[in-house]
């Protein structure tokens, strides 16, 4: 039985740290403790020590946005696996899609982030996803597949198992739109297959699968309620703790 992990990233919201502590603080009095599901914060670099100090005794997650893929050296702006570490990070989001976009990360860059995550104890939450023209065009799954591919080249089953992946198709990032639950499992199952392909049908049932993409208190529970959905990564409905924590609890596994 895969454990369901809901994860807010916070994106670049919630920054001042006034902000981010009330919000963590808000999440964390009510689900500080609970177990039946993994909850991640995802805040922005300059809160991530602020949210630590918030969430230290609790059983609530610390992930970073991002990571460079480098432990030191010179490359001005960027973080290290080892500051992440020193926050007191567990997990990363790699490849979000906004970073494929804007900062035209590919998969090998991707898939270098996610090797580096590892060696570093990092859990990745690796982002794949096609867009709404790759959508029309009939190409989810060729996506979906090439991300995959690329994200886990040169990984072993036993890393992929403890990894998470993210589905989040671009169009409803943000959007509002979301895919209906009956899509989203059938690319999660597909992910799955994939994932067997790639590694052994025992990793592709193990390892976990969030859906994201317009994910609120209201459409929660039919989306996690898949077979094959094991949780969420939120955007927007994570930057307000009521949301959030609507999410946590639709998601079925209290
Ligand atoms: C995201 O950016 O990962 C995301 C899913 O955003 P939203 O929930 O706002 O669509």
């Amino acid at each position: 039985m895969r454990k369901l992990i809901i994860a807010g990233n916070w994106k670049l919201n919630a920054g001042a740290e006034a902000a981010a502590t009330a919000l963590a603080k808000g999440i964390a009095d009510k689900h500080g403790q609970t177990d039946a599901v993994d909850i991640v914060f995802c805040p922005p670099f300059t809160s991530l020590r602020a949210v630590q100090s918030v969430i230290k005794g609790t059983k609530i997650g610390l992930g970073g946005q991002n990571l460079y893929p480098k432990a030191d050296g010179a490359y001005t702006g960027e973080i290290s696996p080892l500051f992440l570490l020193d926050c007191g990070c567990k997990y990363v989001i790699i490849g979000h899609s906004e970073r494929r976009t804007y900062f035209k990360e590919t998969n090998e860059f991707i898939n270098e982030k996610v090797k580096c995550a590892f060696a570093n104890n990092l859990i990745p939450i690796l982002c794949i996803g096609e867009t709404e023209q790759e959508r029309e065009a009939g190409k989810t799954e060729a996506v979906v597949e090439d991300h995959l591919r690329g994200g886990l080249a040169g990984l072993t089953a036993e890393q992929v198992k403890g990894m998470v992946i993210a589905y989040e198709p671009v169009w409803a990032i943000g959007t509002g739109k979301t895919a209906t639950p009956d899509d989203a499992q059938s690319v999660h199952a597909f992910c799955r297959k994939i994932i067997s392909g790639l590694f052994d049908e025992t990793t592709a049932q193990t390892m976990r699968i969030q859906y994201g993409g317009s994910v609120k208190a209201d459409n929660a529970k039919e989306l996690l309620g898949q077979p094959d959905i094991d949780g969420a990564l939120v955007g927007g409905a994570s930057l307000k703790a009521d949301s959030f924590i609507g999410i946590i609890e639709n998601s079925g596994a209290l």
